[in-house]
């Protein structure tokens, strides 16, 4: 991976601006610097290594080098766009689903922000946001996606098993044609964030879908219910044992099968 390569592949797309790096600290940090200084719509930060990648409420990702894709987009809402930020995480979710089906698998995601591959944890997702006042001007969406093997942490680091697509389909995907096809599906499905149907798409990929779930919420506090779908605003749609409906909104929550 280099500027001059990921220039060219990427360059129908029309992106504002791509910046590379062979090592940062966190795409995400980079890009949010980059759009308090007004970069413009559609401008990229590529990494091939983070030192200090973040998931989130600044849990550890790690991407080491030649092994993930680690990138973020900066988005300018549109004045349309404003009311719909909420469902940004889906249209990322949803883009990187659509490439790994086209490679033939089927990709979960585990609300709210990750995309599972046989149950295992393959890329992350890290949107964020700059204000100006009481505003969103930027959203930078960060993904992290284990690629080859390598880019797997070791078991006793992680809440949650992880898997690359190496591990899936046996051998290592071009990082730079996985990085140009999910762009293009967040280009191309953004005019239709508003619509049912993208949140349809977006409830039917969603892993545990009538299971039992149990959202752990920070320190002892946790819900459980079933699964049964996702609210306007993308929040998970749980009902209780009593029949309850249940709302969980996105923040300091971790899904899991209930055991
Ligand atoms: P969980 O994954 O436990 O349900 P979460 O969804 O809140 O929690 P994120 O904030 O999305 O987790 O991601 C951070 C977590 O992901 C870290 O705490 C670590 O356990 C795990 N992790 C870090 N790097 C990787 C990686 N390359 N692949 C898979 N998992 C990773």
């Amino acid at each position: 991976m280099n500027q001059q390569e990921i220039e060219s592949i990427l360059s129908n797309l029309n992106l504002k601006e791509i910046r590379f790096f062979d090592s940062i600290g966190s795409t995400n940090d980079e890009a949010l610097a980059w759009a308090k200084k007004g970069a413009g719509d559609l401008s990229l930060i590529v990494a091939d290594e983070q030192t200090l990648g973040r998931g989130r409420l600044d849990r550890p990702w790690f991407t080491p080098p030649k092994t993930a894709l680690a990138f973020s987009l900066i988005l300018r809402p549109t004045y349309a766009e404003k009311p719909l930020l909420s469902r940004t995480v889906g249209l990322a979710a949803l883009a990187l689903a659509d490439v790994l089906q086209t490679l033939g698998l089927t990709p979960q995601i585990k609300w709210p922000n990750d995309i599972l591959l046989n149950g295992r944890k393959l890329a992350g997702i890290l949107v964020e946001a700059t204000w100006l006042e009481e505003e969103v001007s930027s959203l930078v969406i960060g993904m992290g996606v284990n690629v080859a093997k390598a880019a797997v942490p070791a078991t006793d680091i992680l809440g949650f098993p992880a898997t690359s697509l190496e591990n899936v389909l046996g051998y290592v995907p071009d990082r730079n044609i996985i990085l140009h096809a999910v762009l293009a599906n967040i280009i191309s499905l953004r005019p239709h964030i508003g619509t049912k149907s993208f949140l349809s798409s977006w409830e039917k990929k969603l892993a545990y879908y009538g299971r039992q779930v149990r959202v752990e919420m920070g320190g002892e506090k946790s819900v459980s219910g079933k699964v049964i779908g996702l609210e306007s605003d993308g929040s998970l749609r749980l009902r209780d044992d009593d029949g309850n409906f249940i709302s969980v909104r996105f923040g300091d929550v971790r899904l899991r099968l209930f055991a």
